[in-house]
């Protein structure tokens, strides 16, 4: 089959590389020059940085993202790593000598005596949904029953429950509800979409200290967060490759304008220059809203797909600040990223970036040191340093253009803080606004991370109602991210490639 993909971005990269690997041709479009969509790298004055994922889970070749590539035959150099949280009343960094697997809990409980019941409650829960979490990825049998009953039976108080419901009856303190759902805002989600079951993956104790086992009497039992050596373009660059090594090609700087429907069925794309180009299957990322109502036409759709277009959110924008540093920074934040909370009003921030009001970095920010894991990425002598913040895409007063020098000179007085004359040592400055996301992701509205996690929402599924149209992508998957992003859209590949065979249009080529 000839399979046009309309973005090369991870989604349409990791649909592309299935296809490629089962013997189809693959044509990739994309309006960039480089593949990979948010994974590509910006670059000013001779420093690199990453503006999209910066830490990511199920990167060993034991694990699904890491076995899969590994199926290829790619192999991607990866170091584990943490981050760290501080709040204006605490920080929950790791120790400088290893505590063991329990520090935190130690810490909060420390912190917050009072609380110490909800506490040992929250770490029970948090044991029973890893234990259901490796448990559901093992042989079945009659022992792994019995233990999955068992954990199942410890968290099922709580199944109904939002993250806001479950965090208020197990903690009085909002400073220790926050530990655990400020990740939420991450999402541009309020604790009350969000069920309580989420909070353990989204706060895994492995990803706040790299000295934390993931095994468990010799299997992997825990997630774990690795950078990818070199930076995370490598794993796009990598996915590109193997796709033009096996007979497909990659239109950069091309737009697809439509997708050409005729007789129900995807049959090609229009690019914007006016080429037509005929295929078997289309595939498409990005917005769906951009995607279904302007390149497909909502007219071929049905009205659950139309219901769930209209109906899904999708998360906000980030600003982001990328600095050229000549000092070495790593002297005063240990670890190479870490989460700045300004205040304990999940509900109140949310509800500012979904009214188009930015915080200013006032309810929180990001410190990243990208080089640590890429050292190629900053000149000798140098360090590259990225600050950054979610935030709505459109402002409801003013613009980003004319506001961002001013936004990005508060979050270099806030990350002063931290940073002890930071801003003497700035050699280069690259601000990147919701504006560059939509011009980067060619979307109307940038959205940086897919559909909000929101609980029970449908988001726009990978079988559209136009056959041979397929949908990956950030926005086809809750709560978004690389991992899911990716087994997203070889899922997406496998069912296109079942429906296909369904209709008896032949065998296709490989395995599935
Ligand atoms: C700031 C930021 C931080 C993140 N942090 C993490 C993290 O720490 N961990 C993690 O796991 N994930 C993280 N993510 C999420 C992850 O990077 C994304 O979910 C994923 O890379 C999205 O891939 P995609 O293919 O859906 O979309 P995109 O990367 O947006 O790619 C879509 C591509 O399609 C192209 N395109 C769209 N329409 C057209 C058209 N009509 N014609 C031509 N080209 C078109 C666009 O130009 C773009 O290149 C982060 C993302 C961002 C932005």
């Amino acid at each position: 089959m000839k399979i046009a993909v309309v973005g090369a971005g991870l989604g349409g990269l990791s649909f592309g590389a299935c296809a490629a690997r089962d013997g189809h041709e693959v044509i990739l479009i994309d309006k960039n020059d480089e593949p990979g969509g948010v994974m590509a790298l910006a670059r000013e004055g001779g420093f690199s940085f990453e503006q999209g994922p910066l830490i990511l889970t199920d990167l060993r070749e034991d694990e699904a993202v890491g076995g899969f590539l590994a199926s290829l035959g790619i192999h991607l150099e990866t170091v584990r790593d943490d981050r760290g949280l501080s709040t204006p009343d605490f920080d929950l960094i790791p120790p400088e000598e290893y505590e063991g697997p329990d520090w935190r809990k130690r810490r909060l409980e420390e912190l917050f005596p009072a609380e110490k019941k909800g506490i040992r409650e929250y770490y029970r829960f948090y044991d029973a949904l890893m234990e259901i979490r490796f448990l559901s990825g093992e042989k079945k049998g009659l022992l792994n029953q019995l233990r999955l009953l068992r954990a199942f039976l410890t968290v099922k108080p709580y199944e109904n429950m939002t993250c806001r419901r479950f965090t208020e009856k197990l903690f009085s303190d909002e400073k220790l509800r926050l530990v655990f759902n400020g990740i939420l805002a991450d999402f541009c989600a309020d604790a009350d979409e969000v069920q309580c079951f989420t909070l353990p993956f989204v706060n895994t104790e492995t990803a706040f200290d790299k000295r934390i086992p993931t095994e468990k009497k010799g299997k992997l039992y825990y997630p774990s967060y690795r950078y990818i050596v070199g930076g995370c373009q490598k794993l796009p660059e990598a996915l590109c490759a193997y796709i033009l090594e096996h007979n497909g090609r990659f239109l950069s700087r091309t737009v697809a304008e439509k997708v050409l429907v005729e007789a129900g069925r995807a049959v090609g794309v229009r690019l914007e220059d006016g080429r037509e180009i005929r295929a078997d299957m289309v595939v498409g990322c990005g917005s769906a809203r951009d995607f279904f109502t302007e390149l497909v036409g909502e007219e071929y759709l049905d009205g659950n797909y139309r219901r769930i277009l209209r109906d899904f959110r999708p998360m906000e924008a980030v600003f982001m600040l990328h600095l050229g540093v000549d000092f070495d920074p790593s002297a005063f934040q240990k670890q190479s990223l870490c989460y700045y909370y300004g205040s304990y009003d999940l509900h109140g921030a949310v509800e500012k970036l979904r009214s188009g009001v930015y915080h200013r970095g006032s309810d929180g920010y990001l410190i990243y040191f990208p080089d640590r894991h890429a050292p190629a990425f900053a000149p000798p002598g140098c360090h590259c340093v990225t600050i950054y913040t979610v935030c709505p895409d459109r402002l409801r007063e003013g613009d980003w253009e004319s506001r961002k020098e001013l936004f990005a000179d508060e979050l270099i007085r806030l990350a002063e803080e931290h940073l002890p004359g930071l801003s003497e040592h700035i050699v280069a400055k690259k601000i990147v606004t919701a504006e560059d996301y939509r011009r980067l992701t060619h979307m109307k509205k940038s959205s940086f991370g897919g559909a909000v996690p929101i609980w029970k929402q449908r988001n726009p599924p990978y079988l559209t109602p136009v056959k041979d149209l397929i949908f990956v992508g950030a926005q086809s998957e809750s709560g978004g991210g690389v991992p899911i992003v990716l087994l997203g859209a070889v899922e997406a590949y496998e069912k296109a490639i079942r429906a296909n065979r369904a209709e008896g249009k032949g065998p296709a080529a490989g395995p599935v």
